[in-house]
């Protein structure tokens, strides 16, 4: 077990380096005590979370937190933090669940949410410009009410900014009609670790080399502090209609699923639930009595175009044994779609955490299969839930739900570490990806290099050029950490396996 239980020392030059910081935020945006700066000293990684309840903390508490209400400032704070020395780390609404936000060394941290607001909506080119640290909810009910959406609705949109959204590579639950964020957003601004601020010019396309506007999205905090987004907006559908569907198996379910995305139908929400899930979710419902799997599909958009989807699609799902079931479910899962299901759980002891992995279609049903039966052999009690959400032609995310019983706190740190080894393992053995959309932060360290294989010593390059100093909320990413930093996880610094 490799969690630290000590705290940052104070540091000797924290009382110039806060007059510094006061000189560009202002004394009342620096926090300097101890219950300010503890606040920001996780975000939602669970691991966190049970060091909490154990009264000790996963990494450190940041040496001050910042926060600057321009993207002036923002580049101020980061030319100042340059000529120090001084580590950064820039904070959205932390609720990140890799620990991307988690000061492991002697980060100042830069809490982006005074560049909160809406800069313009264009709707003759579709877009809106918004400030990084616009809380999610914010932005989609400002939109709502002019008629327009981004598309982009993760689950936690209530406790997020649009700058989290962006670099920690997100997607939301209308994914496989409006694509990820990586896909909707065109322009961005961002100040580098040098502090130079740079502009992405808004645009549809463009043909002019990498796109650098996907080295910014992803980057998690690592190579810069993006300020400001630029997002294509779409006009509310003028249907939705949601439809429940019983599957008879889980196979059968994720090949309706394929084919209607090869078929080129872009269903707005598309969700599978493998059995553990359907039964939590389907109790009393007669049509899954014969047919246990649970699946939700969400049609929208103009009304011929959404009734000529659902019907191609609904004829898919009938060649696979589905039939149609009433809307209970549905009408479940939008009431409580932005709800964070796992704090009752944290709260009567249990050990609760998600993982969502990308998988092929023609690897996941053998890979779903491989990581419950390697749950179940590391805990007989655990409970190893998945959900398929965010579909595409050529596979999906496998969101799973592992929760452990209240236990003995040491000996659940173990089977949780040995959980996540074995899903994250079966999934590169399956040659699918480590993460779809909550990105790595610290805690997916250990795996990155299986990852990105021969790709990790150039992004390392890339960020050596951008941070020569490692200054820019250093060893998260799989990049390299600090002298003395903390490990933050089981695994931050042993990689299961080598590619060979
Ligand atoms: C209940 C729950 C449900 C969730 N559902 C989803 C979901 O449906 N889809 C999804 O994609 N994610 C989901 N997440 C994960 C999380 O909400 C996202 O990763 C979110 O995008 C993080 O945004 P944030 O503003 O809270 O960022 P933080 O947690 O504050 O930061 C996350 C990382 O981004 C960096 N960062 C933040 N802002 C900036 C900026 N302006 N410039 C540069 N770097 C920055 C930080 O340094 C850190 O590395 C969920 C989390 C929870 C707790």
């Amino acid at each position: 077990m490799s969690s630290s239980q000590h705290q940052s020392p104070t540091p000797p030059a924290l009382i110039d380096l806060q007059a510094e910081f006061d000189r560009i935020v202002g004394p009342d945006n620096v926090l300097a005590d101890e219950a300010g700066r503890r606040a920001y000293a996780h975000d939602r990684l669970p691991f966190a979370n049970f060091c909490e309840r154990q009264g000790r903390l996963a990494g450190v508490l940041p040496r001050l937190v910042l926060r600057p209400g321009t993207a002036d400032e923002v580049q101020a704070i980061v030319k100042t933090a340059r000529r120090l020395g001084v580590q950064l780390i820039p904070y959205g609404s932390g609720s990140g669940v890799l620990g991307g936000a988690i000061p492991i060394s002697a980060e100042v941290t830069v809490d982006l949410r005074r560049l909160g607001r809406i800069v313009s909506i264009d709707p003759g080119d579709a877009m809106v410009t918004v400030q990084a640290g616009m809380n999610g909810a914010a932005l989609e009910a400002e939109l709502n009410a002019q008629g327009y959406s981004t598309g982009h609705l993760p689950q936690s949109i209530e406790i997020s900014t649009v700058g989290g959204w962006a670099a920690c590579r997100g997607g939301g639950q209308a994914s496989s009609r409006y694509g990820k964020i990586e896909d909707i957003v065109i322009g961005l601004k961002a100040v580098l670790p040098d502090g130079t601020a740079i502009t992405v010019r808004p645009l549809a396309r463009r043909a002019t080399g990498p796109s650098i506007r996907d080295i910014l999205v992803g980057s998690e905090g690592t190579l810069g502090i993006i300020t400001e987004l630029t997002m294509r907006i779409w006009k509310l559908p003028e249907v939705e209609h949601g439809v429940v569907l019983a599957f008879p198996s889980v196979p059968a379910a994720l090949n309706a699923a394929r084919e209607i995305m090869q078929a080129e139908l872009r269903p707005m929400v598309a969700r599978i639930y493998d059995s553990t899930e359907s039964r939590d979710r389907t109790q009393g419902m007669a049509e899954f009595q014969d047919r246990p799997i649970l699946a939700i599909y969400v049609f929208g958009g103009r009304a011929p175009l959404v009734a000529a989807e659902q019907q191609m699609a609904m004829e898919i799902c009938a060649l696979h044994g589905a039939m149609e079931a009433g809307p209970g479910p549905y009408e479940h899962w939008r009431k409580n779609r932005y709800v964070a299901l796992s704090t009752p759980w944290q709260k009567a002891g249990y050990f609760s955490d998600t993982i969502e992995i990308t998988g092929n279609w023609t690897a996941l049903p053998a890979m779903f299969e491989a990581m419950g039966t390697a749950a179940r052999a590391i805990c007989p009690d655990v409970h190893f839930g998945a959900h398929w959400s965010h579909i595409y032609a050529e596979g999906a995310c496998q969101y799973m739900t592992v929760r452990l019983p209240p236990m003995e706190h040491e000996k659940a740190l173990l089977l949780h570490a040995r959980l996540w080894q074995a899903i994250e393992d079966l999934a590169l053995d399956h040659g699918g990806s480590i993460a779809h959309h909550h990105g790595v932060g610290v805690f997916r360290n250990g795996w990155i290099a299986r990852e990105l294989g021969g790709a990790l010593p150039m992004l390392q390059q890339i960020k050596d050029v951008l941070d020569p100093g490692n200054l820019m909320n250093p060893g998260k990413l799989g990049l390299r950490s600090p002298e003395g930093a903390v490990v933050v996880g089981h695994v931050n610094s042993a990689p299961s396996r080598q590619e060979p």
